[in-house]
């Protein structure tokens, strides 16, 4: 560790992993942490990924990458290590659903060990997922979840809720640091255009003037956090002090239905689409919205920005793309 000098007088420098670097979340995570003025190892197999995402940051001597697989062991001296590899939009998770548990448990099990050796403290992006479809709501971490074993979703699901217990078996087992976050449906700019997710879909059909695809009767609700949010709600969870292990819910709580977003961007794009109804995927969860009760008291942390403000951002993000690479 060093210490800098200038505007971050008070700032111990660290070196820092972020696996699942160049994805969506992880390279607003990355870019935010090189701001701060830390160095950073950015870790992506570019399965979802992409180099784009944090081109800016090439050129930046504070930051590294690296082209490399989590499922497979890593040896590196870090401080801190966040670990967001993993794909998230069910259209990726499911396209190899092996991969997926292997990412989310041998992954798990290689970045604990790294941790264990470097006594590096970690953060795991763990998911609102792990409650399933939930029958309590809204969703509070010390409720146990209503998951299937053996459906689809099942290697995303079930592959967190193992990761989890991997963390508190590396803290009970090796007294490490664990920082557990479980992460609700989060949007903004550099989100994958065809990853199938719903913010990044209505935006992409409305601005072609294409169908809105709303699946089932558009009733099941989700509450969407603004990246930037989030990205704030990871930096204070992991300067909190040791015993604040998690899990810890990470979310913005205003509830919407899919019904409700989808007339919401028509509206916000100007679009001609018109919804079309489709069929409910299975085990789609019916409802979904974080208490986040927990993360205000303990980490003075709540999101910021609406659900307006952040579309607004989200949509210009997509346009751009669309004006710079036509054939997205
Ligand atoms: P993303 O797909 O954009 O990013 C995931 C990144 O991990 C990609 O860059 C991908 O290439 C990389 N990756 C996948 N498998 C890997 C492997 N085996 N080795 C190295 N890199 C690998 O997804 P995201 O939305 O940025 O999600 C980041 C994390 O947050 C994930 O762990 C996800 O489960 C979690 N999360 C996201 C949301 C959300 O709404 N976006 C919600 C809950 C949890
Ligand atoms: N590991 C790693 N980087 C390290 C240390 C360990 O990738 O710096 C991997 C290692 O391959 C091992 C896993 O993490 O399979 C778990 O490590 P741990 O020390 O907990 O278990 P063990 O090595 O005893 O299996
Ligand atoms: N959804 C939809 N149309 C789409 C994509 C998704 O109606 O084109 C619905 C989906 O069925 C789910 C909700 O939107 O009820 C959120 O889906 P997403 O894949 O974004 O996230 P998750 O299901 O993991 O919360």
């Amino acid at each position: 560790m060093a210490i800098l000098e200038g505007d971050f007088k008070s700032l111990v420098r660290k070196k820092i992993l972020v696996t699942g670097g160049a994805g969506f979340i992880g390279s607003h995570l990355c870019q935010r942490l090189v701001e701060q003025g830390h160095e950073v190892v950015c870790c992506d197999n570019y399965f979802t990924g992409q180099k784009d995402h944090i081109r800016s940051l090439l050129t930046n001597p504070q930051f590294e990458l690296l082209r490399h697989d989590i499922t497979f062991p890593l040896y590196i001296e870090v401080d801190e290590i966040y670990n967001l590899a993993c794909p998230a939009s069910p259209v990726h998770y499911q396209f190899d659903p092996v991969q997926t548990t292997k990412t989310c448990v041998h992954g798990a099990i290689n970045m604990l060990g790294l941790a264990k050796r470097v006594k590096a403290r970690i953060f795991q992006a763990s998911t609102s997922e792990v409650y399933g479809d939930p029958e309590v709501h809204p969703q509070r971490e010390d409720y146990w979840g209503w998951v299937n074993p053996i459906g689809p979703r099942s290697c995303y699901d079930e592959g967190k809720r193992c990761a989890e217990t991997l963390f508190f078996d590396y803290r009970r087992q090796h007294n490490l640091e664990i920082k557990v976050a479980r992460i609700f449906n989060t949007y903004g700019p550099r989100m994958h255009p065809n990853d199938g997710r719903v913010v990044s879909n209505f935006i992409m059909q409305a601005l072609y003037n294409k169908p809105i695809t709303v699946f089932g009767k558009g009733e099941q609700t989700r509450s969407f956090c603004f990246v930037d949010d989030l990205v704030e709600g990871f930096l204070k969870f992991m300067a909190s002090p040791p015993g604040l292990t998690g899990p810890v819910n990470l979310g913005n709580p205003v509830e919407i239905t899919i019904l409700e977003l989808a007339e919401k961007i028509i509206a916000m794009t100007r679009s001609e689409s018109r919804i079309v109804f489709k069929p409910l995927p299975r085990n789609d969860p019916r409802r979904r919205r974080p208490d986040i009760t927990l993360a205000k008291e303990k980490l003075g942390w709540e999101p910021k920005v609406d659900l307006k403000s952040g579309l607004e951002k989200t949509i210009e993000y997509f346009k751009q793309l669309i004006q710079d690479q036509p054939s997205v």
